[in-house]
């Protein structure tokens, strides 16, 4: 009987990229790798043929039937209009789970981190990279941060069956609820809500900033890391560096449907068509991939393999080093000593084993609670250059709108009406805030809008302030 091909889609992008595409698909081929590949064109190319995405239609169908790409780094021309293809595929296929393993290999590549062994979770599709941004006056950009609570859900839910199933011990969340209480302050308390439900694993929540110091500092202590996204882009960075080298880290974007792999480096243009760079990022996003597809077989043959070739001191220039590395090699010559070794297993670094094939991850998300949502005032943002915040205040005093009065007035957050400090910087963005002691209605808002702006004032937009449950569900004012 004809052996089972599973179908996979791959781009072989930019820079790199079809250099280190070609040594993976040799490798994995040569490992057994029952796959049968639709090659579609992203990136550069198709950017500067016109397509601001980066990606035809007919990629797209590819992308959909398959299910799984394979791809390799692409170059986002530099200049205004072209939309980041990453962030577009991720959103567009629902990939919410960005999967980091960051692994040391002392002694055989460098690193000031010989005990190294960390999962980074990334949420995918929310956060500051919803790429919400307006400038709202000649001084202020707005770019809007969005958690959601299925969003957080799902990823939080994944790190947790993630740890399960890899038999990892302990899972971190990383945030900055101390600052934005209501953002990552609904993370943190989905983080705690969800870990509950797992006993048998160790629960740790740093804040982001003290977090990455002590990751980057002894990451020995770290195991599973699940963080929003912005800071998962940025740590996960530092973790693959300091684990010895960008170069050698893969990645895995999950949806519920479909999923990505990819190394987590760029195109590296000025290493381009030298037979130079390192392909192992992307192999092993491809070994993520081969036991995503179920062909855990043959992930570990090429996970071994590569790990013997490393640690024979086979290494390509980003990681070479006299006195540690043995021979240097390109591209190719890499590719080769991988497929060289294929059966065998390395003598000292750990080696891998994805025999027990893994379910695919399935996230549920806990039924909606009936939620009580009240509006009990709102915040009008203004245009004004004149920086006198007490003139502008006694101004907007007088206007009161059934039962919505001035309580406060904030500039970059901070109360500067009433009581002001005179030392408080202010741009000419205000926030202006109307709350009533009763529920009010939209038409309330929209009278009151309408007093403020016959009293000669520029709106530029408002934000209702609103209780759920009872609790409010906004922040206060700095020095309020
Ligand atoms: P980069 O990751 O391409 O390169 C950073 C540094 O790491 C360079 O010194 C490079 O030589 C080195 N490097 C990266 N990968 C290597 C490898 N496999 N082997 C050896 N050395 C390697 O980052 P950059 O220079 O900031 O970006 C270049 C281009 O890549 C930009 O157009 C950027 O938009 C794009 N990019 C794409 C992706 C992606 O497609 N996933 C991710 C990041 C950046």
């Amino acid at each position: 009987m004809a052996e089972q091909l599973t179908p996979i889609t791959v781009a072989y992008g930019d820079g790199i990229g079809p250099e280190i595409m070609d040594a993976t698909l040799r490798i994995i081929t040569a490992a057994g790798a029952r796959i049968k590949t639709e090659v579609i064109e992203i990136g550069e190319k198709v950017y500067l043929s016109g397509n601001s995405a980066g990606i035809a239609p007919e990629a797209w169908e590819s992308l959909r039937r398959t299910k799984v790409f394979l791809k390799a780094p692409i170059t986002t021309p530099q200049g205004g209009g072209y939309k980041s293809l990453n962030v577009t595929t991720r959103k567009m296929l629902g990939l919410f789970a960005n999967i980091r393993p960051c692994v040391s290999y002392h002694p055989y590549v460098d690193t000031k981190h010989p005990i190294m062994d960390v999962i980074i979770i990334r949420e995918n599709e929310e956060d500051l990279y919803a790429g919400i941004e307006h400038q709202q006056t000649p001084e202020v950009i707005q770019c809007l941060k969005l958690i959601t609570r299925p969003g957080t859900e799902k990823i939080v839910r994944y790190a947790f069956e993630y740890a399960k199933q890899y038999g990892r011990k302990k899972v971190t969340c990383f945030a900055k609820d101390n600052i934005m209480k209501q953002t990552d302050g609904l993370f943190h308390k989905v983080f705690d809500e969800i870990g509950a439900e797992y006993p048998e694993l160790e629960k740790e929540f740093w804040i982001v900033d003290i977090g990455a110091a002590k990751l980057a500092d002894s990451p020995e202590v770290f195991d599973v890391i699940v963080m929003p996204n912005l800071y998962g882009d940025i740590l996960s960075d530092v973790a693959a560096q300091i684990a010895g080298s960008v170069g050698l880290a893969g990645s895995a974007n999950i949806g519920a449907e479909v999923a990505m792999f990819e190394a987590i480096h760029g195109s590296a243009p000025r290493r381009a068509n030298q037979n130079l760079a390192n392909p192992s990022g992307l192999l092993l996003g491809a070994v993520q991939m081969l036991v995503h597809i179920g062909q855990g077989d043959i992930a570990d043959k090429v996970h071994n393999a590569w790990l013997k070739a490393l640690e024979d001191g086979v290494h390509t220039y980003d990681i070479f080093k006299e006195g540690v590395s043995k021979e240097k090699v390109g591209t190719k010559e890499f590719a080769d000593a991988v497929i060289a070794r294929m059966g065998q297993k390395p003598a000292n670094l750990k080696h891998v084993d994805y025999s027990q094939a893994k379910e695919a991850i399935k996230v549920t998300l806990k039924p909606a609670v009936p939620t009580k949502m009240e509006t009990i005032g709102v915040d009008v943002f203004l245009y004004c250059e004149d920086r006198n915040a007490n003139k502008l205040g006694d101004a907007l005093k007088v206007i009161e709108v059934n039962g919505l009065h001035l309580t406060m007035i904030t500039n970059r957050g901070v109360k500067v009406y009433p009581d002001g400090m005179s030392e408080t910087f202010c741009t000419d963005h205000w926030r202006c805030r109307y709350k009533s002691d009763k529920a009010v209605s939209y038409d309330d808002i929209l009278a009151l809008q309408t007093a403020v702006n016959k009293a000669g004032f520029a709106i530029i937009k408002t934000e209702n302030l609103c209780k759920f449950d009872g609790v409010d569900g906004f922040s206060g004012g700095q020095g309020a």
